[in-house]
């Protein structure tokens, strides 16, 4: 790492002591742009790294709330207002038990720079709770959303702060989070929240956008190479919203999505998972993956174990940050796999990054392969501003443009800066100036 950057990355660090996360993000982001900093002197000046480390706002608070049974419970709430350079603060909303302040900074930081490469106005900020959703009623979720919103709703807004969501956040709690919104201000200001229902101010394709965006943004490395999904054998980490859409759209492009995961284990289907089976088991029923090969001939479950062990030509990480190290990536790489694209935020750790671009695996960073999810909320916010709602269609069509751009935006990026397929250093670098550049014309604050 670039000495200037090293010594400014060392401050950041010693002043959020634990937040090994958001220590992680930073450190991938810093290493990346030595070469902007040589060209750009005027950042330094500025002090845009240091201000870009320091989130503008960061908001804690209790959420008390009701069980069935009458217990009182008390989570925490988060929402980290992190860069609103160039937009309303934007990204989504994650209840997992895991969540802490340096998980929600570490994926605020990370969507500052995915935001800006989707070529919309939309600044990044990230929230969440400890909150875990897994076994509650529908009661108990409803009522814990709206102690959630009873305080979020005073730092929000179309024009502040737009959440979404996120792990354990889908349609069911943002239609609580909007209700309860609503409720408190007298308000139908439908901008304020994104990946609402279609008969209330949601977008089509929003539901799906992340996990078709993923396979968008790979299926464009891949042709690089003359290569696409085509006949690719993909395993898929995870099976929530964005597993389940990365498994549908890959194999619409004539893939054979063998395997995919939960946090209990992974089940291989050589015939190619089906989709609406998994939905049913996963989206209706809220069952564990496991029930999919109770019901599908043929498949099979492994209890424990890593999904990345079915052998892959493609490799969507999809599940959560962390979860694919350099072991797994090294017996990828030995099993021939071409291309790995981050469905998730963060999943592949740092040596496996390293072990896939040392053996010139085509690597496509969460920030730029992942962003058509909140790309659609923006084209959602488009929606509401304008009282109006696209077809599935249309709105697709944006959404592939999107992926596109930013796939050649990093690809244009890394060659400008002599690493040519470096997609790490091109969408860190693409996204990194374009918040720069916004910063500094908006003077010192
Ligand atoms: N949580 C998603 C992400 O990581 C989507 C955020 C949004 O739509 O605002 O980008």
């Amino acid at each position: 790492m670039d000495a200037r950057l090293a010594a400014i990355r060392d401050t950041v660090l010693a002043r959020n002591p634990g937040e090994g996360e958001f220590h992680q993000a930073i450190t991938e982001v810093f290493e990346s742009l030595g070469p902007v900093h040589d060209r750009h002197p005027e950042f330094l000046h500025g002090a845009v790294l240091e201000r870009l480390c320091e989130p503008e706002r960061q908001i804690i608070f209790r959420v008390p709330w009701t069980d069935d049974q009458g217990q009182v419970q008390i989570n925490r709430g988060f929402r980290v207002e992190f860069n609103s350079a160039l937009g309303p603060y934007k990204g989504g909303l994650r209840f997992h038990p895991s969540v802490n302040l340096g998980i929600v900074k570490f994926l605020g930081y990370e969507q500052i720079f995915k935001n800006a490469l989707t070529g919309m106005p939309i600044g990044g900020g990230k929230g969440g709770s400890d909150f875990d959703p897994r076994g509650r009623s529908d009661g108990e979720v409803m009522r814990f959303c709206q102690s959630f919103m009873t305080e979020l709703y005073r730092h929000i807004g179309e024009y502040t702060d737009v959440p979404a969501g996120d792990i354990g956040v889908g349609g069911r709690e943002i239609g609580y989070l909007f209700g309860q919104y609503k409720r408190i201000t007298n308000r139908y200001e439908s901008g304020v929240l994104t990946g609402k229902g279609i008969s209330w101010g949601g977008s089509l394709v929003r539901p799906e956008a992340t996990g078709f965006g993923t396979v968008i943004f790979t299926n464009e490395m891949l042709k690089t190479r003359g290569l696409s999904f085509d006949g690719q054998r993909v395993v898929v980490s995870g099976s929530g919203n964005v597993a389940i859409n990365a498994i549908a759209k890959a194999q619409t492009f004539g893939a054979t999505v063998v395997a995919c995961s939960d946090s209990s284990g992974y089940i291989v289907d050589e015939a190619g998972i089906d989709v609406p089976l998994l939905k049913e088991i996963k989206e209706v029923e809220r069952a564990r993956l496991k029930e999919y090969s109770v019901r599908r001939p043929g498949a099979r479950y492994v209890e424990g174990g890593s999904v990345w062990d079915a052998g892959a030509t493609v490799a969507l990480p999809c599940a959560t940050q962390n979860e694919l190290d350099g072991g797994a990536a090294a017996a990828l790489v030995r099993g021939g796999v071409l291309a790995v694209g981050e469905g998730a935020n963060m999943p592949c750790m740092p040596d496996a990054v390293a072990a896939f671009q040392a053996d010139g695996v085509l690597f496509g960073p969460g920030k730029a392969a992942n962003a058509g999810g909140v790309a659609t909320s923006a084209l959602e916010m488009q929606q509401n501003a304008s009282r109006d709602s696209w077809s599935f269609e249309h709105t697709e069509n944006r959404l592939t443009d999107i992926m596109v751009g930013i796939h050649d935006a990093c690809a244009a990026t890394a060659e400008e800066y002599g690493s040519p397929g470096d997609y790490v250093l091109g969408a860190n670098i693409a996204g990194f100036v374009k918040v720069a550049d916004a910063m500094l014309a908006q003077g010192l604050i």
